[in-house]
């Protein structure tokens, strides 16, 4: 990996925490590892091209963070990621933390505070799971990725 600028040779460094905030969601990663040539105003590079999409999805999508699930006829029920149970009352403001696996990058942790569900039977706090915490999700994790200095488009 080189840098697109001044074509130096980069190896992958773990970065400062970096944070993003969108619709209420504010994103914190710890562990971000980029490639760096350290000139001023040269962009780092991240491990692999489609980095910041497969992030996106792995915390989005994928069960790494507790994710309430919307079941039933207009996502009518949210049923607990621990055990199951029916969730209700209104998302309060809570955090949840997780280490997140992307394949062929080193694992890092999202920390993610906004509205967040409680299960009353197990405790899990848990994010809400609907599409629009999904796409404030999104927006937060692209700021946050932004804020490393990453491109993202
Ligand atoms: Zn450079
Ligand atoms: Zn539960």
């Amino acid at each position: 990996m080189r840098c697109r600028e001044c074509r130096e040779l980069l190896e992958l460094t773990e970065v400062e925490p970096v944070q993003g905030q969108s619709g209420g969601v504010a994103v914190e990663l710890f562990g971000l590892r980029l490639g760096r040539c350290g000139a001023a105003g040269h962009a780092p590079e991240p491990p692999f091209p489609d980095f910041a999409a497969d992030l996106v999805a792995a915390v989005t999508a994928g069960d790494a963070l507790p994710t309430a699930r919307q079941r039933g006829w207009r996502r009518s029920r949210t049923l607990c990621a621990g055990c199951g149970a029916g969730l209700e009352g209104e998302p309060r403001e809570g955090e949840v933390r997780a280490r997140v696996r992307v394949e062929r990058a080193a694992p890092l942790t999202v920390t993610v505070r906004g509205p967040c569900l409680e299960c009353p039977a197990c405790r899990k706090r848990q994010l809400p799971g609907t599409p629009e915490h999904r796409s404030a999700l999104t927006r937060a994790l692209l700021a946050a990725l932004g804020a490393s200095g990453l491109v993202v488009e």
